[in-house]
């Protein structure tokens, strides 16, 4: 297999615009499949989570490598929902190049668009696919409007639909020209000259050779499609309906003529991970060999898998790598790809792959691979803190062991999952993205480990903070059966990202362990509401001691109560989670939707209009968004849609602080 042969490729859509049947489709027609599996039925091969089948979402991603007109397409499933946009992030990470797929009938929804964005920020090469061209009501030039107005994206129609009797049943690509209906003619030759000017824009030549009337080659046209779409500067604009599998050989190949293959992506850039100075290295089999891991999840009968993208170097099965953030040395003997749900054994991993590796020990989800003597860290993926937190207890007593393991392993899996004790209960709290995230853990845990787990409200994730400096002494000083018990920690707070403990005083070491665990400890519960405490510097500057009845018990409660004292006297701040929430609704909608947003404490950051819908950009505490979903379904009668991302946290007005501390 030829590196500039291959397209590591990912479909990105709003749920239910078609990306589950689209990429069946693509399966059968590059014959993987010999039936066409339907969504509706239950029947597809990527949405293999039973749950998804339920649900008719797809959550987990899988990557599925297939032959193409000569070339390789290797298709990475992206899931869809508002919860699991951090997953589609973690994809979009290791992903050369995207098809972006809209319905023709619903154009541009909220979560295609924060995927756009997403998508923008990694600078991936995109071509668009409008589904559902069957359907009453598509409208494919208003699509790619709002591709243009919307997204800003410089999108170009390269086919147009042909109509019979109204009936959708096929596309004119405008390069070739060929099979062009005589009654659609005028219409096609038109849009061929809007395309045709476009793209002779990357080509002086060719530009000045058409002005004087010579007809470039669909070949020297393709040409120049490629280093735009390369470039970011050009959005294809393909159309067909997945579901009658129209259009798919088209689209497929616009992806091997248009989208990049690894050689494309040029030199990559990562540091030296002790050193951080710049280090390069080319997509080459010749240069070190370095990968990412992207993704870990349990397999059933395959155990414990990690998914590696191989960004250089090659090596055969087997071999060994040390991992950048730990200098553990792992090595790769069981690797396989997936062929839909069959799995081939890789003899050597080579640039552009993208593999899964059983039995890896120190690797976890982000973490880069590198050959022994060449070390490279590879630029993370960045996973957001959770939002909720809802407490998790099993169905009974002698459950929890179980319980525990299978939570590690969820964990392990999707770091955006998070487990904490509740300092107050000691009960476990399991923290995620979205209510949806924490349902989807709960039907996981009965479905996979069969554990049957109560799940307590979900409630947010508070954070306290600091305003300013504070000092504070921790004194003890008593007699515990006989025996003296005596510590005094002074030390100092102040507002600071890092989050760390300067110990400044020369304490023995026990003792200064000790005093490193008060204050860790009294960190998980401020003063102002028993939340976590986070952008504080702690240091420790003097203590006292006594030769006799000191211990390591009295120093862990002195440091806590210095910390409780400076924390209160440094201006102690509650803060809340925010979400960035886009919703689009219907005109008609807009006055109750604003309404509702604003008793919700949004800061509404944009308004735009589109053909007969509106969309608004707000900035919301994650408190005022429980049950949002179907609030916004009932006050738009279901044609209201959203989406939602983290955007850190944002200090509780002070009138509600006292509701939310109960005190
Ligand atoms: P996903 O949520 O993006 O994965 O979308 P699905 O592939 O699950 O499709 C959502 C619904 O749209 C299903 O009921 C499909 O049968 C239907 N659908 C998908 N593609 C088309 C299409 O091209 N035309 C029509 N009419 N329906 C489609
Ligand atoms: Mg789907």
């Amino acid at each position: 297999m030829k590196l500039s042969g291959l397209r590591n490729i990912g479909i990105t859509a709003h749920i239910d615009a078609g990306k589950t049947t689209l990429s069946e489709r693509i399966l059968f027609n590059a014959g993987i499949t010999r039936h066409m599996g339907e969504v509706d039925d239950g029947t597809t091969i990527l949405d293999w989570m039973d749950q998804e089948r339920e649900r008719g979402i797809t959550i987990s991603a899988a990557a599925t490598l297939l032959p193409w007109a000569e070339h390789h397409i290797q298709l990475i499933d992206t899931p869809g929902h508002v919860d699991f946009t951090v997953e589609v992030e973690r994809c979009l990470r290791v992903l050369d190049g995207v098809v972006a797929v809209f319905s023709a009938v619903d154009g541009v929804q909220p979560q295609s668009e924060t995927v756009w964005r997403q998508a923008n920020r990694y600078g991936i090469p995109r071509i668009a696919f409008v589904n559902k061209m069957d359907r009453e009501g598509a409208d494919l030039e208003s699509v790619v409007q709002d591709l243009r107005s919307t997204l800003r994206a410089n999108a170009v129609l390269f086919q147009i639909p042909i109509w019979r009797e109204g009936v959708f049943c096929g596309a004119v690509d405008l390069l070739t020209m060929q099979d062009v209906p005589p009654d659609q003619l005028e219409e096609a030759s038109f849009a061929r000259d809007v395309l045709v000017e476009t793209l002779l824009e990357e080509d002086e030549e060719l530009l000045e050779a058409w002005l004087d009337g010579h007809r470039p080659e669909p070949e020297q046209l393709r040409r120049c499609a490629r280093r735009a779409v390369l470039g970011g500067g050009l959005v294809p604009v393909f159309c067909g309906s997945a579901l009658r599998n129209c259009g798919i050989e088209l689209l497929l190949d616009a992806v091997v003529a248009y989208l990049p293959s690894p050689l494309d992506i040029g030199v990559l850039l990562g540091e030296e991970p002790n050193t951080r100075k710049p280090v390069e290295r080319l997509p080459s089999v010749d240069a070190p060999f370095c990968a990412l891991a992207f993704k870990a999840h349990g397999e059933p009968g395959y155990g414990f898998l990690t998914w590696l993208r191989v960004y250089s170097g090659q090596l055969p099965a087997g071999g060994a790598v040390i991992n950048a953030r730990n200098g553990k040395r792992e090595r790769l003997s069981r690797v396989s790809r997936l062929h839909a749900d069959e799995r081939e054994q890789v003899e050597c991993l080579r640039p552009g792959d993208i593999v899964a590796v059983a039995g890896m020990q120190f690797t976890v989800t982000g973490d880069t691979l590198h050959a022994p003597g060449a070390p490279i860290t590879l630029e993370s993926i960045h996973f957001p803190d959770p939002v909720i937190f809802a407490a998790v207890e099993p169905e009974t007593e002698a459950a929890q062991q179980s319980l525990s393991c299978a939570l590690d392993r969820l964990l392990a899996e999707d770091p955006t999952l998070a487990i904490r004790p509740d300092p107050v209960t000691g009960q476990v709290l399991l923290g995620g993205m979205g209510e949806l995230h924490l349902e989807v853990a709960q039907a996981r845990l009965q479905r996979e480990f069969g554990i049957q787990a109560r799940f307590g409200r979900p409630r947010v994730a508070w954070r306290e903070t600091i305003s300013g400096q504070g000092e504070g002494s921790g004194r003890v000083d008593r007699i515990v059966g006989g025996r003296g018990q005596f510590a005094i920690v002074h030390l100092s707070v102040e507002p600071d990202e890092s989050d760390e403990v300067h110990l400044e005083t020369a304490l023995p070491k026990l003792f200064a362990r000790a005093v490193r665990a008060g204050i860790r400890e009294s960190l998980l519960q401020g003063p102002l509401a028993g939340v976590p405490v986070r952008g504080v510097a702690v240091r420790v500057h003097g203590h006292d001691l006594s030769d006799v009845d000191s211990s390591e018990q009295a120093f862990r409660l002195a440091a806590s109560k210095a910390l409780g004292q400076a924390l209160s006297r440094a201006g102690p701040v509650l803060l809340e989670p925010l979400m960035r929430v886009e919703v689009v609704v219907p005109d008609e909608s807009m006055g109750v939707v604003l309404g509702d947003l604003t008793a919700r404490r949004a800061v509404v950051s944009g308004l735009t209009a589109r053909a007969g819908r509106q969309a608004v950009a707000a900035t919301v505490p994650v408190a005022a968004l429980f049950g949002y979903a179907t609030q916004l379904r009932s006050m738009t009668q279901g044609r209201g849609d959203y989406s939602m991302l983290p955007e850190g946290y944002g200090r509780v007005p002070t009138s509600m602080v006292a509701e939310i501390t109960g005190r």
